[in-house]
C-alpha cells in the first residue's frame, strides 16, 4: 500500500494469494452512506470488455443515480467521466491509455471535471503505475473489489479536490443488493459468483477479480424474483466458471440445483456464460435435456486442440474430453448452438499443435468462435513461458482460424432456412424499417417490422442466412 492519503495501490503478489478461508454476505443497503453529491451533475460511462464489466457498470450507474447523478452520452457535458476497464488483452488495456490521452482536453476546459478508471486495468499494478505517472489528469482509481465503495470515494474526490486511488488486493465480502440501473429493458445479467481459481497460465482474471465466490442460492433467487416482477424475459447467470457454482457454500447448492430452479421459474430465457468445460458436469446435462426456458446454446470456451498447449495453459482437460463432452451435450440437448473462444500463437505452439486445434473445430463443429492472438499479460505464469510464436506466425494462424470459425458462422445459420424462431426483439437494426434480436440458439434475426414490437417475442420465419446475421420475416401464421 502506498502510504500517502488516499492513495491505495493494487499488488499481483498479494492478489495470487487465496488466504481469506470464509467471505461474508453484507447489505449494501446498510453500510452505503449516500448523500446526494450528484445531484444537477452528469456522468458519463464507457464500458469496455466482458459481460462480467457490463454488469459491474450497471451497478456503477445504479449507485450514481442513487447519488443523485443523471446519464449523458456527451463526455463534454459530463461532471464525471468513468471508463469501465478491461485488461484481459494488451490490445484492451492500450485503447484504454489512448482514451485517457483523448480525454485531457475535457479537463483543461472543465478543471472540476472528476476524470475515473475502475475496473479489471487498474487491479493489474503496473498498469495503475502506469495512469499515475503518464496520465496524472485522472483523478479516481478504484478496482472490481469496491465497486460498493463508490459513494465515499466519489465523496472525497469532490470535496477534497484530491486523487484517490483505491485498489484492493483481496477481494472482500459478496455485498447484496446493489443498486442497478440495467443496459437492457427486457434482459438482465445476474451475477451467481464472482471471481476465479482456476489460473490458466495465461489470464489475468484470478489476480484482477480475486478468489472464486458464490452468492448466496436465496439471494440469487430474490434477484431472479424481482427481474421476474419487473417484466423482464431474458436472464444470463454470469461467472467466470459458472460451473464451479456453489463449490465454496456450505448449502451444497450446485449450478445443475441453480438451472433446475430458474426451470421452473416464470421467465421465457435463461442463458449462462463462461462455462469451463471441466467443470460442466452429467447433472447439468440432464437438466438442460429439460429444455423449455433453457435455452439451447452454450459458450464452451476450449482455447486450443493440442493436449500440449491445454497443459501448459492449465486448461485440466484434453481435446479428447471436449470430443466426448460435446457429443454427452449433444445427445441430450439435439440441436444445441455450440460457440467458444480459441487462442492462437501460446508459446512453443507448433504447426502441429495448431493443427490439432483445427482438427478439433472440425470434429466439433462449433457454430462461432471469439478468435485471439496470444498476448503476454504481466504477472502470467505464460509470460515468461520459452519459445514465443512469431507474430507473422500468429497472424497467419489466426487468419486460417478465423476463415474455418467463419465457416461454422454459416453453417449454423444455413441450418435454419426456411424454419421458424422465436426472437426477443433488442432494437432497430442499421437497415430502416428493420428489427433485431436473438433466437433460442443465440443468432443474431433481422426483420422489418415496427419498433412496438421492441422487448416482444415475435415468431421469425428465417429466409436467409449470412456468415453473420439471419434476415427473416414475421411468420403471421405463428404469431
Ligand atoms: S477459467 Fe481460466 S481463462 Fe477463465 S477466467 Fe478463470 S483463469 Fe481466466
Amino acid at each position: 500500500m502506498n502510504e500517502k492519503k488516499n492513495l491505495h495501490t493494487p499488488s499481483m503478489r498479494k492478489a495470487r494469494k487465496r488466504t481469506r478461508k470464509d467471505t461474508a454476505v453484507v447489505d449494501f443497503d446498510r453500510h452505503a452512506v449516500l448523500k446526494d453529491i450528484g445531484k444537477g451533475r452528469l456522468y458519463h460511462l464507457d464500458t469496455y470488455g466482458c459481460q462480467a464489466n457490463e454488469a459491474d457498470s450497471e451497478t456503477i450507474r445504479g449507485i450514481l443515480e442513487k447519488l443523485g447523478f443523471a446519464e449523458t452520452e456527451e463526455e463534454s457535458r459530463a461532471d464525471l467521466i468513468l471508463l469501465n476497464t478491461c485488461v484481459v488483452r494488451s490490445s484492451a488495456a492500450n485503447r484504454v491509455f489512448g482514451e485517457l490521452g483523448r480525454l485531457k482536453r475535457y479537463k483543461r476546459d472543465n478543471p472540476d471535471l472528476i476524470l475515473g478508471v475502475a475496473g479489471c486495468l487498474p487491479q493489474d499494478e503496473s498498469a495503475t503505475e502506469r495512469i499515475l505517472k503518464e496520465h496524472p489528469h485522472v483523478d479516481l482509481i478504484f478496482g472490481t473489489h469496491n465497486i460498493h465503495r463508490l459513494p465515499e470515494l466519489l465523496e472525497t474526490a469532490l470535496l477534497s479536490k484530491e486523487k484517490v486511488v483505491e485498489v484492493l488486493s483481496e477481494e472482500g465480502d459478496i455485498v447484496e443488493n446493489l443498486p442497478k440501473r440495467r443496459f437492457h429493458a427486457k434482459k438482465a445479467y445476474v451475477n451467481i459468483m464472482y471471481g476465479c481459481d482456476e489460473f490458466c497460465t495465461y489470464c489475468v482474471v484470478p489476480y484482477t477479480r480475486g478468489k472464486e465466490r458464490s452468492r448466496p442460492f436465496e439471494a440469487i433467487l430474490a434477484e431472479i424474483d424481482k427481474l421476474i416482477e419487473e417484466g423482464y424475459r431474458e436472464v444470463t447467470l454470469l461467472g467466470q466458471n459458472v460451473n464451479a457454482y456453489g463449490k465454496d457454500l456450505e448449502s451444497e447448492a450446485s449450478f445443475a440445483d441453480l438451472l433446475c430452479a430458474f426451470h421452473e421459474r416464470d421467465i421465457a430465457r435463461v442463458r449462462f456464460t463462461t462455462s469451463h468445460p471441466k467443470d460442466f458436469d452429467q447433472e447439468t446435462i440432464e437438466i438442460l435435456a429439460r429444455g423449455g426456458n433453457l435455452m439451447p446454446h452454450i459458450h464452451l470456451p476450449v482455447q486450443a486442440g493440442s493436449d500440449e498447449i491445454l497443459r501448459r495453459m492449465n486448461r485440466k482437460y484434453t481435446s479428447d474430453d471436449i470430443v466426448d463432452l460435446v457429443g454427452r451435450i449433444r445427445e441430450a440437448v439435439p440441436g444445441i448452438s455450440l460457440t467458444t473462444d480459441l487462442i492462437v500463437g501460446f508459446p512453443g505452439e507448433t504447426e502441429a499443435d495448431f493443427a490439432d486445434t483445427l482438427a478439433l473445430l472440425d470434429k466439433v463443429r462449433f457454430e462461432g468462435a471469439f478468435t485471439f492472438m496470444y498476448s503476454p499479460r504481466e504477472g502470467t505464469p505464460a509470460a515468461s513461458f520459452d519459445h514465443s510464436v512469431p507474430p507473422e506466425t500468429k497472424k497467419e494462424r489466426l487468419h486460417r482460424l478465423q476463415k474455418k470459425v467463419d465457416e461454422g458462422y454459416k453453417r449454423g445459420h444455413e441450418r435454419f432456412l426456411g424454419e421458424t424462431v422465436d426472437v426477443l426483439v433488442e432494437g432497430e437494426s442499421k437497415e430502416e424499417g428493420m428489427l433485431k434480436g436473438y433466437s433460442p440458439h443465440h443468432k443474431l434475426v433481422h426483420f422489418a417490422g415496427g419498433t412496438g414490437l421492441v422487448g416482444a417475442i415475435v415468431p421469425v420465419r428465417i429466409t436467409e442466412a449470412k456468415t453473420w446475421f439471419m434476415r427473416g420475416e414475421i411468420d403471421e401464421e405463428s404469431a
